[in-house]
């Protein structure tokens, strides 16, 4: 298993190869062993403890706060040693894998007893049984149980491309084609904790680079044999144990390609145990609502802008009681629909569930008995299930089974008449309710599980004793003969101590097994005791002496041996219910899904209920209409804080027939313009999600693609300034819209001098009107902007206004058709607590600029205002611009005369430049006339 880990291993971590030479034959079994590790830390099994050395021990002392220490001696240096005890290991290893390390664990293969049989000195066979890795976890504790664990591998070929998707705990399995310029939105929708890739790919495409480092999780770079063709398919056979992947339906090549790589990965971390995994899928992304990866940030869908779950969409809408209700949830968020039947039909089920207000309070109680079946598969699959983990599927089956019972209780009263017309059921809902009936397999499976295991049972596997009496006579004998020994010991023990007349203990320890013990006090008349002659010592100890007898010995061995076939017979009953469970993957499958959808659906009702929302008119029309709308985050966050939220209205209409297909939307900083974007932009995901939306009503045509540019920050890690990205992201919008898309816009140009933002987001605003004529609001501060409604017919105004109220600033938060006349500024900077002294003399200036507004530039201000200076008038924006005394120094074309190199011209190119520059100078200097003329 470990050829190829020298390239499969993280470029994390310590990578200094110590050579065996003169070292102690463990620390030489050591270095053996780490020698194909080199990038994972190392934990050695020494006993009760995971010991860590050299490099190892010194990172993970740093990063666990454990204390180094030293063992022996290996080429004169000291070796740095760091351990942590096997039963905690979990913790420290979920530790050191949220600081991106992976950790390598290496057991003892075989008894030390056994070890010793090969001579005294001879070292217990050890071996790596698992490289944990952040993608490839399935312990409880090292997971969340609301998000997926994802481990993805990218491939390409000839130019096309694929993402191959792996949850380990629950056995997802997908794939899908993709566009090389689609993989930074595919990777923020999945957050993947790990990502495979050849570093061909990862070094060669710059912005594959960026995306893998900004949404990849931890990158593990493949080896060039896990992108060959021929290799991914055996490796895939290998691992489902089928002899072609026919079956599993038509994968191209960059499938099996992406699909190998996960599966080489695998065999290799998992230390080529088969997993227990659903068959892999392929998926058809250009089916779902596209939202790319800034959208997706900014409109804080799963989690915040600072990162936490808490205050997103997700964590607003998630009533769910599952955890594979809550997965599902989010997996809708981030992938909503665009196929009106298939929303209208998720919407159907919210609709009947929340006519159900009685059973939704019911079935909510029993998800709580639903663990999470998949996830424990996936245990029991890589042979780190427990028997909780066949408990917890005999539940879920039966949970399954009552939820069905009340379904058709609840169908049945909905054909009261007992006409069969059930066809206003919703169909979805039927579906579910199929689904958690159990099969005859699962009903078999289920009651195997309820007699064999003891429901006590919650214990790890090794401790043993949680097989039931009476299901198989071997055990039950074995355990006869156990409990029989334990009562002959007891008997023995009263039996001596009568004839001894000295009150003897029977004692056990891991070491000396069974044995009788006195105090020093009784080892003197137990001596004198006839029988004493039988006795053997065992142990002295400072207050104590122990002995054993052959009787004593006998029982010890029968009761060890007993021991020993209750265990065994115990763990192959298990072994045996384990197999029939992962028979039946793909129904237990289906009953996961089937409560998922329904624990999602009565979370939908649920939340529409809580939040009197309205289910939404989805069609394929051009229309967006809402009435009364709140923001699902911002009103239900006021309402905590006992805050009333202004419903708002939206109408646009693609066509530009009925409304506007664009409005601009002005108001004062603070109005709330952002705030009423966001909710418009939220209300498509969650209506084409199928969840209701918190309003009086809402009519939508479907959107192909949600694009949302909210006030970019400056991108340092990119080496972006706040401009660049704004721009960056409006050219993505730009070229991806299309006329089905909606598109929200705030602030565009913020980020450069007034003129230049000015312009570019005129002429942004006039391209989506045009050209792209998507649904779109764009919020600005340039209220000259407005003016724009005179030429662009299907262009609209909006504003958020406020009031000043005996010299106080009060929003009104809401929306009202026109443009904004002020903007506020200075009474927004009073409310942010500026200093009195400099808000009066920001007021002075407000108003000196205002009494100055057509006429030419103030000298006296000039030295802080732009080279150019806009005159507006109301008739619409106009950017005629007067050259300023002052800044001719700094003019453009001074700039440009100054670099140019005089010497690269050719005459001709020198001559065309001077009449350039003579033309454009004509131009400006006519309009300062007029405008002066005018002004006069
Ligand atoms: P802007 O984008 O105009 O600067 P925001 O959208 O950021 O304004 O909103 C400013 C504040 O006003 C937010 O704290 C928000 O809670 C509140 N707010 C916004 N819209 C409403 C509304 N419709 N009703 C009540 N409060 C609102």
């Amino acid at each position: 298993m470990n050829q190829n880990l020298e390239t499969n291993m993280t470029v994390k971590g310590p990578k200094i190869v110590h050579s065996a030479e003169g070292a102690t034959p463990v620390i030489t079994q050591y270095l053996e062993i780490k020698k194909d590790y080199p990038h994972a830390l190392l934990f050695f099994r020494m006993g009760d403890f995971y010991e860590l050395f050299f490099d190892d021990a010194v990172i993970a002392a740093h990063e666990l706060s454990l204390t180094l220490t030293r063992r022996g001696k290996h080429k004169d240096q000291d070796i740095p040693l760091a351990g942590v005890p096997h039963h905690t290991a979990d913790t420290y290893i979920a530790r050191l894998l949220r600081s991106g390390h992976k950790i390598a664990v290496c057991e003892q293969l075989e008894d030390p007893a056994e070890a010793k049989k090969r001579g005294y000195k001879a070292v217990v066979r050890r071996g790596v049984v698992r490289v944990v890795t952040p993608g490839t976890v399935t312990e409880d504790p090292l997971l969340e149980p609301k998000t997926a664990n994802l481990l993805l591998a990218m491939a390409e070929h000839r130019d096309e491309w694929a993402l191959a998707g792996l949850d380990l705990s629950s056995g997802d399995f997908f794939v899908e084609s993709l566009l090389r310029h689609e993989i930074t939105n595919r990777l923020a929708i999945y957050a993947p904790s790990e990502s495979l890739m050849s570093p061909r790919l990862f070094e060669n495409y710059e912005d594959v680079h960026e995306a893998m480092c900004h949404y990849g999780g931890l990158y593990t770079p493949m080896g060039p044999a896990s992108e060959d063709l021929t290799s991914a398919r055996r490796k895939l056979t290998a691992l489902y144990g089928v002899a072609s992947l026919d079956s599993f339906g038509a994968f191209r090549d960059v499938h099996i390609r992406a699909l190998g790589q996960i599966a080489h990965y695998i065999e290799t971390t998992q230390s080529g145990l088969k997993p227990s995994l659903r068959a892999p899928r392929l998926i058809r992304t250009e089916d779902g609502l596209m939202i790319d990866a800034a959208t997706r940030h900014s409109l804080e869908i799963s989690q915040t802008q600072k990162g936490t779950r808490k205050g997103s969409l997700l964590d607003c809408l998630d009533l769910t009681n599952t955890a594979c209700g809550a997965r599902l949830l989010t997996q809708r968020l981030a992938a909503p629909l665009t196929n009106p039947n298939e929303i209208n039909q998720r919407l159907d089920d919210v609709v009947w569930l929340m006519g159900q207000k009685d059973i939704l309070v019911t079935i909510s109680a029993l998800f709580r008995n639903f663990s999470d079946p998949l996830r424990a598969l996936g245990r029991l699959g890589l042979k780190r299930g427990s028997p909780r983990d066949l408990i917890s599927l005999a539940q879920a089956i039966e949970v399954g089974e009552e939820i069905a019972r009340i379904l058709d209780q609840a169908f049945g009263m909905y054909n009261p008449n007992g006409l069969g017309t059930i066809l206003t059921l919703p169909s979805g809902l039927m579906h579910i309710n199929k689904a958690l009936k159990p099969s005859s397999k699962l009903a078999e499976l289920k009651e195997k599980l309820l007699i064999a295991i003891s429901p006590e049972a919650t214990g790890p596997l090794r401790e043993g004793g949680f097989i039931n009496k009476g299901i198989d006579e071997a055990l039950d004998a074995h355990i006869c003969l156990r409990d029989d020994s334990r009562r002959i010991l007891v008997g023995l023990e009263t039996r001596l101590s009568e004839e001894s007349a000295v009150a003897l203990k029977i004692r056990h320890n891991g070491m000396l097994g069974y044995f009788f013990e006195v105090t020093l006090k009784q080892n003197d008349s137990l001596k004198s005791w006839s029988g004493f002659a039988d006795f053997r010592l065992k142990q002295s100890l400072s207050n104590a002496v122990r002995y054993t007898n052959q009787a004593l010995s006998d029982l010890d061995h029968a009761i060890a041996r007993a021991g020993q076939l209750t265990q065994s017979r115990e763990l192959e009953i298990f072994d045996e219910l384990v197999s029939f469970s992962l028979e039946q993957r793909v129904e237990l499958e289906a009953l996961t899904d089937a409560i998922a959808a329904l624990d999602v659906g009565i979370a939908a009702a649920t939340w529409a209920l809580d939040n009197r929302a309205v289910r939404p008119t989805i069609d394929e029309s051009s229309y967006f209409e809402v009435r009364a709308g709140r923001h699902p985050v911002v009103s239900w966050s006021r309402q905590q804080k006992g805050e009333s939220f202004t419903p708002n209205d939206l109408e646009l209409d693609q066509t530009g027939h009925k409304h506007p297909r664009l409005h601009l939307v002005t108001g004062p900083n603070m109005a709330g313009k952002s705030t009423y974007l966001r909710q418009n932009a939220l209300f498509i995901i969650m209506a084409q999600a199928g969840f209701f939306v918190p309003a009086q009503s809402m009519h939508l045509g479907v959107v192909d693609r949600l694009f949302s540019r909210i006030g970019a920050g400056d991108d340092l890690a990119q080496g972006r300034s706040t401009f660049m990205s704004e721009m960056v992201e409006t050219a993505a919008i730009i070229s991806q819209a299309s006329d089905r898309s909606f598109v929200i816009f705030d602030e565009l140009g913020r980020g450069t001098a007034t003129y230049d933002g000015m312009a570019i987001a005129h002429a942004c605003v006039e391209y989506l009107h045009n050209d792209i004529k998507c649904r779109a609001l764009f919020a600005t501060h340039y209220h000259e902007l407005a003016g724009l409604e005179k030429s662009l017919t299907a262009l609209g105004n909006l504003s958020l206004s406020a009031r000043e109220h005996k010299g106080e600033l009060v929003f009104l938060h809401h929306i009202n058709k026109g443009a904004a006349d002020r903007s506020f500024g200075v009474s927004v900077a009073k409310l942010a607590g500026l200093p009195p002294i400099l808000i009066k003399r920001a007021r002075q200036i407000l108003g000196e600029l205002e009494t100055q507004k057509n006429d030419t530039l103030s000298a006296s201000l000039s030295g802080e205002l732009p080279l150019f200076f806009n005159h507006y008038d109301h008739n619409g924006p106009d950017y005629t611009q007067i050259v300023s005394q002052n800044h001719l120094n700094n003019h453009p074309i001074l700039e440009e005369l100054n670099s140019l190199n005089l010497e690269g011209l050719t005459p001709f190119q020198a001559l065309t430049r001077l009449y350039e520059w003579k033309e454009i100078l004509n131009s400006l200097s006519d309009k300062v006339c007029e405008k002066v003329k005018d002004a006069q």
